[in-house]
């Protein structure tokens, strides 16, 4: 790797920098441009690391792939009103924008009314 020349070097292997390497390579390709990325991760050699690993993956969606305002409330509730509320707000906006990537990328959602 020495040497090396990269369009991008992604520290960590979990979701942000998994999508993040393979948005890089999807621009490059649409752009029939060349594109080379690097995933450097601190992890163990062989095993899924970080916080990815653990996730069940609930995303806390109401039927139509929107964050669920009920989530805010309860963001508020569990952290007596300590939580980003600006946080929030940009994720309720950008969470359609991310399903309908997934989506596209063949991502099946499971819907469970609870
Ligand atoms: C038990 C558990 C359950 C969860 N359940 C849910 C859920 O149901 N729904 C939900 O939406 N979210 C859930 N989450 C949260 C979700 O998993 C995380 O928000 C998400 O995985 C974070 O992804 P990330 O890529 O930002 O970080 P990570 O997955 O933590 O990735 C960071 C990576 O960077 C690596 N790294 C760190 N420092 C360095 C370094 N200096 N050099 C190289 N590599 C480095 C780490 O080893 C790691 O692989 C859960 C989390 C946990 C722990």
């Amino acid at each position: 790797m020495s040497g090396d020349k990269y369009d991008l070097i992604v520290v960590g292997s979990g979701f942000a920098g998994s999508v993040t390497a393979l948005s890089l390579l999807e621009t490059c390709k649409a752009q029939k441009k060349p594109g080379r990325v690097v995933i450097v991760e601190s992890g163990k050699d062989g095993e899924r690391c970080g916080a990815s690993r653990w996730t069940s993956a609930y995303l806390r969606l109401d039927k139509d792939n929107n964050l669920d305002p009920a989530r805010i409330d309860e963001m508020d509730r569990v952290s007596q009103g300590l939580h980003n509320r600006d946080y929030c707000a940009k994720m309720y906006v950008e969470v359609p924008k991310t399903m309908a990537y997934l989506l596209e990328h063949g991502v099946k959602i499971n819907h469970h009314v609870s």
